[in-house]
């Protein structure tokens, strides 16, 4: 949320998590600053565990979220965060009136794409093959840009190595499937190749699909509850299709009715 209402809105992020911050606290939350990195649910209170410490809960919310993918070259990995991003939104405006590459063919690599075009000076994209996977409300916009040549499609490619300097990014070479290569001078690189779901410590103890948490969902009033009574899931953890701040936090939401609920009638 810090990042994506402070990027569109030009807000003060962290001025908005601190009084999101502070109403929880009006309201008697304890916020505890710790990372989990082990669960166990079968037993109950369910536990967790910290490297210090263990916690038991009678009703858990999980809202890990899902972190960017990237391609796994070392060259990228190198260059992260000094010109290698994996969110437009976020970093798109150091890059105004600059040369920008985005890698990826879906909804997520479009969108970026398009919002990149409204910034920078040209827009390559760079897809593995020749069909895009996104909606076609977004391809017709992205073949607007191609038309004005705002956006320069590179099909049947993958980006080979991120070229670059101690100050930062200053190409790519992008390699294509009848084995030509090209180099392109650049300024940053987007990655929007999808998402994982951080799910790997509940492996084996909560049901996923394809790594995402599975929840009830319909309408006997538990839409959030994992297959775990008292185990609930929101936001992106939850959801590979609706990935956006507004249906995270409506999860987040519902998720706290639920948990209230169990809570109630367990007494
Ligand atoms: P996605 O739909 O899984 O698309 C990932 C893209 O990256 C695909 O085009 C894929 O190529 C490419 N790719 C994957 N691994 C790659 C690799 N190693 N090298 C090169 N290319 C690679 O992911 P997404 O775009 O992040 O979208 C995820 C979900 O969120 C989708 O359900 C999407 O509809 C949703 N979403 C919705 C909106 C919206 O409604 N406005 C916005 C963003 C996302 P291939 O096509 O060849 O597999």
């Amino acid at each position: 949320i810090d990042n994506w209402i402070g990027a569109y809105e030009g807000i003060d992020g962290n001025l908005l998590m601190e009084n999101m911050q502070k109403h929880a606290l009006k309201f008697g939350t304890k916020i505890i600053n710790d990372h989990i990195n082990a669960v166990d649910f079968s037993v109950y209170p369910y536990l967790l565990k910290s490297e210090k410490e263990e916690y038991r809960a009678a009703a858990l919310i999980i809202a890990t979220g899902a972190s960017a993918k990237y391609l796994g070259l070392p060259s990228e990995e190198a260059f992260k965060g000094k010109g290698v991003s994996a969110c437009a939104t976020c970093d798109g405006f150091f890059y105004r009136n600059r040369e920008v590459l985005v890698v990826g063919g879906g909804n997520t690599a479009l969108e970026e794409a398009l919002y990149l075009a409204g910034l920078c000076k040209t827009v390559y994209l760079v897809h593995r093959r020749e069909q895009f996977r996104a909606e076609q409300v977004l391809i017709d916009e992205l073949m607007a840009e191609v038309k004005k040549g705002k956006i320069i499609l590179k099909l049947n490619g993958e980006l080979q190595e991120v070229l670059g300097d101690p100050m930062g990014v200053n190409g790519a070479i992008i390699k294509y499937k009848n084995g030509e290569e090209e180099k392109l001078s650049l300024d940053g690189i987007f990655i929007a190749i999808g998402h994982k779901p951080n799910t790997d410590i509940f492996a084996g103890q909560l049901e996923m699909k394809e790594g995402y948490l599975l929840t009830c969902g319909g309408m006997e009033g538990k839409a959030t509850q994992t297959n775990k009574a008292g185990i609930f899931a929101a936001g992106d953890v939850a959801d590979s299709v609706y990935r956006q701040a507004i249906t995270s936090a409506a999860t987040g939401a519902m998720a706290a009715m639920d948990a209230k609920r169990f809570l109630v009638n367990k007494k």
